[in-house]
């Protein structure tokens, strides 16, 4: 019987992103995908800036950013009425709008087929893997194509021993049955997941599935905004235009009629209700790409997990319409969110209780993508009460849309009661760490400080500590490094170097010009690696570039650089604690709750 430590039902956004963790932490995976490769085409589109983000922490966002459709502009079409309220003819548009606010975040709002953006990050889980010597040519490599899971058991005699493969997956290819024991099962298998219904968890919500059509086509047209995000408010129905990466391919969302089958939805019926929907302007389709009807019901899983050894995650715990394009975004931030939680687990770096803050973390997400999916069906699909309604509120959800109200409640991960939010007014415990331009000493390059917390399975402690020219800022830095250093060490393995687990990173508000490197303490640029080489790229300057301008990066994060700040971001970016520079007991309070120490002997501090 084939062992692993994670089996994951379901190559999807979210089974892929588990997966290229567990890669990064060294954890023995097995992928049963029942397709017979990887998604070819089709599916999910629409990349949030979040998104955008976390494939940027994976080193992907050039990629991405250069061959997908960037989303700039929303125009609001509707039915062109007189004054009198009768329609005249057809639609016109009401107004337009920027996609994303000013300043929410260093990255665009863009457009990328799902089969692409699943195949980047596959690409990252093989180039991780090459470099670990875990890749063989020619071999499955942790994703097994053609099996389909039947099912899942778990042994209930073994199952509170953490090191047991108490959970047993079977599943079938070409007739032929095999069973995997595993010590976790991830249920990413999708909307109709053979996992979740295994459990016997039922979906609670609508029982009235939406169905939406989806065509990716080239179109011939004389409708002016084929090249712009549009949502059109028609006498005969409601649709959706995505524009398409390379310039031609343009994507439609129809919405179909309650009571019909997407089973029976043809593609000529999709070209019929477009037409209609685009008069007076002529719609005619030169090619069809690919096109698809799918239902839809606003609907949750009633538990995401059976005794912290089976997880759902993505589609299988959640479903909801794509108007909001959301459902690639929310599956992968799912698979993002538990798989460095397992990984960090099954390296014994952390207990296993950090499994269950997965669970509340993203029900509560899922919980409220279901109410915004419903709020936007409803306006979506109702007469606006005033003219420029729905726009309205279309521009004011456009935070929710871009992902970044994601908000994780108090755990042992995402440490609210002990912190001192005032210090970094820019920061909020539990949302992802904002970006800010900063410079990097070293070699004196504009960077993106977002950007530098890498997803490699570290976390960072971000030291705000002023000007190191001022002799009390520099002496209480060399204070709180001292101290770091020796709580780190209890939690790193001895063999490893001392900024592998926890990574410090040092801000700070001195004249680039006036700073030299020997000032900084040498926590901050520790000897690392193969050669064991100083890593000087630990330490960030706010201030005006040779030639990228100022970041203003301490206004941005709200620190006021005489009183300094500490952060403490976790693995995913999303901030566990801010605190003040002397707040020794509470950073090391902090990893002691959520890290196991890895050596019990304890490092004096250097200086008293
Ligand atoms: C046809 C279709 C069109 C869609 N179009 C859009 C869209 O236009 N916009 C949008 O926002 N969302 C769309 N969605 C939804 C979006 O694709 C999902 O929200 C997102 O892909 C969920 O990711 P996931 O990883 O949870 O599941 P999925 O991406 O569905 O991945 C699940 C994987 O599990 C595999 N699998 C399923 N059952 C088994 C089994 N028993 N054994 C082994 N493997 C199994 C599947 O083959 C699949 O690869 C669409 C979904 C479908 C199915």
């Amino acid at each position: 019987m084939p062992k692993t430590d994670v089996l994951i039902a379901g190559s999807g956004s979210a089974g892929i992103f588990a997966a290229t963790w567990l890669a990064i932490y060294d954890i023995p995976f097995t992928i049963l995908e029942c397709r017979s490769g990887p998604l070819e085409i089709g599916q999910a589109d629409g990349v949030q800036c979040r998104t955008v983000e976390i494939y940027e922490s994976f080193g992907l966002s050039e990629e991405l950013i250069r061959e997908a459709y960037h989303i700039l502009e929303v125009c609001f079409w509707g039915i062109d009425e007189d004054g009198d309220g009768q329609e005249k003819r057809g639609i016109k548009r009401k107004s337009r709008a920027i996609d994303t606010e000013k300043g929410l975040s260093h990255l665009p709002h863009v457009i990328l087929n799902q089969a692409r953006m699943n195949g980047l990050m596959l690409g990252k889980m093989e180039t991780i893997l090459k470099e670990k010597g875990k890749w063989e040519e020619g071999k499955a490599n942790g994703i097994e194509y053609g099996w389909t899971v039947k099912g899942l058991e778990i042994d209930e005699t073994n199952k509170d021993d953490p090191n047991a493969h108490c959970v047993r997956v079977t599943a079938e290819k070409d007739g032929e049955e095999e069973t995997w024991e595993a010590k976790y099962v991830l249920g990413c298998d999708g909307a109709h997941s053979t996992i979740r219904r295994s459990l016997n968890y039922r979906m609670i919500g609508d029982t009235s599935d939406t169905v939406w059509g989806v065509m990716d086509i080239y179109p011939l047209t004389t409708f002016p905004d084929i090249r712009r995000k549009c949502t059109i408010h028609s006498s005969v129905g409601n649709l959706l235009i995505i524009p398409r990466e390379g310039g031609h391919l343009v994507r439609l969302y129809i919405q179909l009629p309650q009571g019909v089958h997407p089973k029976e939805v043809t593609l000529e019926d999709l070209q019929a209700q477009a037409r209609a929907i685009f008069s007076p302007y002529a719609m005619e389709f030169a090619g069809v790409f690919w096109w698809s009807a799918y239902s839809i019901g606003q609907r949750l899983a009633e538990k995401f997990e059976k005794d912290s050894r089976v997880f759902l995650t993505g589609d299988a715990c959640h479903t909801h319409s794509p108007k909001a394009g959301q459902g690639m975004n929310c599956s992968l931030q799912d698979g993002y969110n538990l798989g460095w939680k397992l990984g960090s687990v099954l390296r014994g770096l952390s207990p296993p209780s950090l499994l269950t803050t997965y669970v509340s973390e993203r029900s509560k997400t899922a919980a409220d993508l279901i109410s915004f999916d419903k709020e936007l069906a409803k306006m979506f699909s109702r007469k606006e009460e005033h003219p420029g309604e729905f726009a309205d509120y279309f521009v004011k959800s456009g935070r929710y849309m871009a992902g970044f109200t994601a908000r994780y409640g108090a755990s042992e991960v995402t440490s609210v009661a002990e912190s001192t939010p005032q210090v970094a007014t820019g920061i909020t415990v539990g949302m992802r760490f904002p970006s800010a331009q900063v410079i990097r000493f070293c070699d004196c390059k504009a960077v993106q400080l977002q950007r530098v917390l890498q997803s490699n399975g570290r976390w960072r402690v971000v030291v705000f500590a002023g000007d190191i020219n001022e002799v009390l800022h520099r002496d209480r830095l060399n204070e709180l490094a001292d101290y770091l250093e020796v709580i780190v060490q209890r939690f790193t393995p001895a063999t490893d170097d001392i900024d592998s687990l926890i990574e410090p990173l040092l801000v700070l508000n001195s004249k680039f010009l006036e700073t030299e490197q020997e000032q900084i303490p040498g926590y901050f640029w520790p000897s690392s690696g193969k050669w064991g080489i100083r890593d000087l790229h630990k330490t960030y300057i706010d201030d005006e570039h040779y030639n990228s301008g100022h970041g203003h990066a301490h206004e941005k994060y709200g620190v006021d650089p005489s009183a300094g700040a500490v952060v403490i971001v976790r693995p995913d970016q999303y901030v566990s604690k801010v605190t003040t520079l002397d707040d020794f007991e509470g950073v090391e309070r902090f990893f002691e709750c959520c890290m196991i120490e890895q050596r019990t002997e304890r490092s004096s501090i250097v200086k008293q």
